[in-house]
């Protein structure tokens, strides 16, 4: 069963043939971040513009890389939220058309929901239950698959997303947008142990986030140096604030598979893609006796190919969106209690 994905929920339009929700056929990103760096930042209006300018062209990339024809497609797939509201009706538009043109059916996926599912692309064995911890750029989540299209949310930030925490200081340390992988890059030159950021660990056992404090810090921190007249030490800021962050997710993403009595942790979202996080993540699942799964890093950021491993799911179950179907800037994913 081959599915093709659309993504367009942020500034990426990425289109994908999945086979079987396992196996990746094409997947073609067309990434904006060029158009959208001399602004330091996502434009959504130019987002929106980008994404009619390339769609069509992206869909036909990937069935030419799939080589496949729209008469081998048996579903397709598209993120309908949440994201930005504009760029993600011409994904939806889009998927409605060739739905109703080709007669193809077209499932609604969760944009968070395909982050988790980009697991399933890396791992062909994984199964449900698992634990992911979704960090991306709007979201710090940590979710309990139970099985297929199944989820139960254990935690979530109560400010800033971890990505949103990247970004922004990035931004006061003066790097380009976007400001994770820079960042990143940055700290490898850095001592982690530097400068002792505060770690929100909230009340006891709690697995919800919060990164204002943190980022707080960070600018007092530099404020302080300034009115002393010393410069700081860029790197050492940089690990240093990305160990803060790094611990957090890893001791609440174990402590959240603990309580919910599984053997396996995931790792999902744009900041997945950190090497940081990738590595200390394995090592402490592994001396906490958990399975550790990752996506490769293309499958992190946004990319139509977990869009379509997701809507296979969908396909599965007998979920169809209608030529109604709606985009959604804001739409949690449905508990399943
Ligand atoms: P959401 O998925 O919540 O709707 P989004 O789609 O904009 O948000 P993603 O594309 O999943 O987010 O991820 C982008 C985020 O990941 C940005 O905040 C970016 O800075 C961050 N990011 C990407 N690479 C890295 C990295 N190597 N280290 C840290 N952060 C990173
Ligand atoms: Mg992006
Ligand atoms: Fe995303």
């Amino acid at each position: 069963t081959w599915v093709l994905g659309i993504e367009t929920s942020c500034d990426e339009t990425s289109a994908a043939v999945v086979g079987d929700g396992r196996v990746i056929a094409s997947s073609v990103i067309s990434s904006q971040i060029a158009v959208h760096r001399r602004f330091g930042g996502v434009v959504p209006e130019v987002a929106s513009r980008q994404h009619l300018d390339r769609i069509t062209f992206v869909v036909d990339e990937a069935l030419k890389e799939a080589g496949l024809g729209f008469s081998s497609i048996s579903c397709l797939a598209v993120t309908v939220g949440p994201g930005l509201i504009g760029a993600l009706l011409v994904g939806v538009a889009a998927a409605k058309a060739y739905s109703y043109a080709l007669k193809i059916p077209l499932v609604p996926v969760h944009h968070l929901e395909a982050h988790l599912y980009a697991n399933f692309l890396a791992h062909p064995e994984l199964e449900p239950p698992f634990v992911c911890l979704v960090v991306s750029g709007g979201h710090t989540s940590l979710i309990l698959l139970q099985d297929h299209l199944k989820y139960r949310l254990l935690g979530a930030t109560r400010d800033d997303a971890a990505g949103e925490a990247f970004d922004k200081i990035a931004r006061v340390l003066g790097l380009p947008y976007p400001g994770g992988p820079a960042l990143e890059e940055l700290a490898a030159a850095g001592d982690p142990c530097a400068i002792p950021f505060p770690r929100a660990w909230l009340e006891e056992g709690s697995t919800d986030f919060s990164f204002s404090g943190l980022k707080t810090a960070v600018i007092n921190y530099l404020n302080r140096l300034r009115e002393e007249g010393t410069s700081p030490y860029l790197p050492d800021v940089a690990a240093s604030f990305q160990a803060a962050i790094v611990d957090v997710l890893v001791e609440k993403a174990l402590l959240a598979a603990k309580k919910a009595g599984v053997g396996k942790v995931a790792l999902a979202g744009g900041v997945a893609s950190n090497s940081t996080l990738r590595r200390h993540f394995e090592k402490r699942a592994a001396e906490e006796g958990l399975d550790f799964y990752f996506p490769e890093k293309r499958l992190c950021t946004d990319n139509a190919a977990m869009v379509a491993c997701a809507g296979y799911y969908h396909y599965l179950a007998g979920h169809r969106a209608s030529l109604s179907q709606e985009a959604f800037a804001h739409y949690p994913l449905v508990p399943c209690e």
